[in-house]
């Protein structure tokens, strides 16, 4: 755990966050400030900043859970497309030095590049952020 980190206190439940979905080794939890509604983090749970330190084994993990995670935002938003991002070092464009996957759906004409944040993120309505973290915990089934 690094104690500056903002996602090692949402893995150690210090910090609070919409998860859908925890094992031993990775979680997922609702970006705060998506790019579509539903737009998912997937994390390790121990402290690595780039792919390139994640130890095989884990990043095995993590591919699968990515997966099962996509499957139920799809499942969730009934969008039939998705983008699946990672970005490593602030040149290109990491700003929360804990490694993670972008999961996001993705609908006709929503004004986003392939894989960019090229306009503001969306804000969630009272309590709908709830609600996407049920569907898609849900979905996760
Ligand atoms: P990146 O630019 O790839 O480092 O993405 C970091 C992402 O983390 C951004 O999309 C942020 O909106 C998201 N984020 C930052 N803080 C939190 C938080 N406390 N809970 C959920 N998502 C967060
Ligand atoms: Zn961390």
């Amino acid at each position: 755990m690094e104690s500056s980190c903002i996602f090692c206190k949402i893995v150690a439940k210090e910090m609070p966050a919409s998860i859908v979905y925890e094992d031993g080794k990775c979680l997922a939890f609702l970006d705060i400030s998506p790019a579509n509604k539903g737009h998912v983090l997937v994390i390790p749970k121990q402290h690595y900043v780039t792919l390139l330190q994640v130890p095989d084994s884990t990043l095995s993990e993590l591919a699968k859970t990515a997966k099962k995670v996509s499957a139920a935002v799809l499942k969730a938003t009934k969008a039939k497309d998705f983008n699946f991002v990672q970005s490593n070092g602030p040149a290109a464009g990491q700003v929360v030095m804990h490694v993670h996957f972008h999961i996001f759906p993705r609908f006709k004409g929503d004004g986003l590049l392939a894989g960019r944040l090229n306009r503001p993120a969306l804000v969630y309505e009272e309590g709908e952020m709830k609600e996407y973290m049920k569907r898609i915990r849900e979905a996760m089934q």
